[in-house]
């Protein structure tokens, strides 16, 4: 099996008590079936305890939360009992990886970190180096269905590698790199669409390498990015209130969240649009040295979720989920750089693992989120385009 990781993988290392947040608060940490089975021949009055704290429901075995949320094995050092008493050997599957997380396709295996781990946010916004990939092979056996050796799977690998060159290219702006990413995204899911509805098979894979090779001619992607929008031409005001709306309706998993998405939506909701506007500019001038930590959320959430299409079918609305990300990122920066007159880099390892924390760590948050970006107009790709075009100054 071949597996693959961002060159960063290599450098996490839990920084425990040092660590500004915790990964045992806010969810459920589901135990998977063979450490179950290992709790439940525990010895002793710490065994028996641990049973206790077992929550068995239908869709599998969680450990109890307190009334904070909590885990119920988590001291007040921010310590984990159950490493104190045992070692790192008694975790459970979910405990002993994060934040590593893994796609898998087959005979191939994608590694990554989650950036709701504060130490993986850091990782990835103190360099401005390119993120690169590394590959090893393993002699564990392939899985079954491999991917792998499905030609549409190969192509939009290939497609996936064109994009992460658009979004690594320096001499395009960021917004110019959203907007080819969020086109792509709809022509492709344009093409997969039809292969659904029955189109054969050979003609897919003709069209497929045919948008690949679009991407690979300059004159084409400068006429995609000379047919946008123009700045201030209509009312991408109300797409960004609809935006807020929202996340309005999302479960809250952190406190501090939820504070920071009040005070972002209320602020936004009773500017003018020459003051929104007016604020992104601002920012983006401000920012302009760093732009690279944009274009390191693009590759991140590119590498985590493209592929992923093979699963569900769907490719748009996860490139409008990262739009939006980088939208709703963007001027949540902008404020706190219009209010306290910098956006630090500690402001951003906040605010991304966050809100990595609060979308990509709920299903039901991501669920809700997933359909908005299907059903609600203002996440089609001519909006989403004009509001990028609009309001991200990088
Ligand atoms: S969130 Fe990350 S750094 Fe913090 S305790 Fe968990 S794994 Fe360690």
């Amino acid at each position: 099996m071949k597996v693959v990781v961002p060159q960063i993988f290599d450098e996490f290392h839990c920084i425990g008590t040092d660590c500004p947040d915790t990964c045992c608060v806010g969810w459920l940490i589901e135990i998977d079936d063979a450490s179950y089975e290992r709790f439940m021949k525990l010895e002793g009055e710490f065994g028996e305890h641990v049973r206790k704290n077992i929550v068995e429901r239908e869709d599998g075995h969680f450990f109890a939360l307190d009334e904070e949320g909590k885990c119920c094995f988590l001291n007040k050092d921010h310590l984990c009992e159950m490493v104190i008493q045992y070692g790192d050997k008694m975790l459970c599957s979910l405990c002993d990886n994060y934040p590593r997380i893994g796609n898998e396709y087959g005979s191939l295996r994608e590694m990554g970190l989650s950036l709701s781990c504060p130490e993986v946010s850091r990782l990835l916004f103190s360099s401005s180096r390119r993120i690169l990939f590394g590959e090893w092979n393993t002699l564990e056996k392939d899985k079954t269905p491999d991917y792998t050796k499905d030609p549409i799977f190969m192509t939009l690998m290939d497609l996936r590698d064109e994009l992460f060159g658009i979004m690594q290219d320096r001499r395009r702006t960021i917004c110019e790199r959203l907007c080819l990413y969020l086109i792509l995204a709809s022509q492709l899911q344009e093409i997969l669409d039809a292969s659904a509805d029955g189109e054969e098979r050979a003609k897919t894979m003709e069209r497929m390498e045919a948008l690949e090779l679009r991407y690979q001619d300059e004159n084409y992607i400068k006429s995609l990015l000379d047919s946008r929008f123009k700045k201030g031409e209509t009312s991408e005001k109300d797409d960004i209130t609809v935006l807020l709306d929202c996340f309005d309706e999302l479960e809250i998993i952190n406190p501090t969240w939820r504070k920071m998405h009040e005070t972002l939506a209320s602020r936004i909701r009773s500017m003018t649009k020459e003051e929104l506007q007016e604020m992104a500019t601002a920012f983006g001038q401000a920012q302009n040295a760093r732009a690279y930590e944009y274009e390191h959320l693009l590759v991140y959430y590119i590498f985590r979720y493209f592929l992923k299409m093979i699963f569900d079918g769907d490719i748009y609305s996860k490139a409008a989920m990262v739009a939006a990300t980088i939208l709703y990122t963007y001027l949540s920066g902008a404020l706190t750089y219009k209010e306290k007159g910098e956006f630090t880099l500690e402001d951003q390892i906040k605010l991304q693992y966050l809100y990595s924390k609060e979308v990509e760590h709920s299903e039901e948050n991501m669920a809700v989120l997933s359909q908005d970006f299907w059903e609600v107009d203002c996440f089609d790709v001519v909006s989403l385009v004009r509001d990028v075009t609009s309001l991200i100054c990088l």
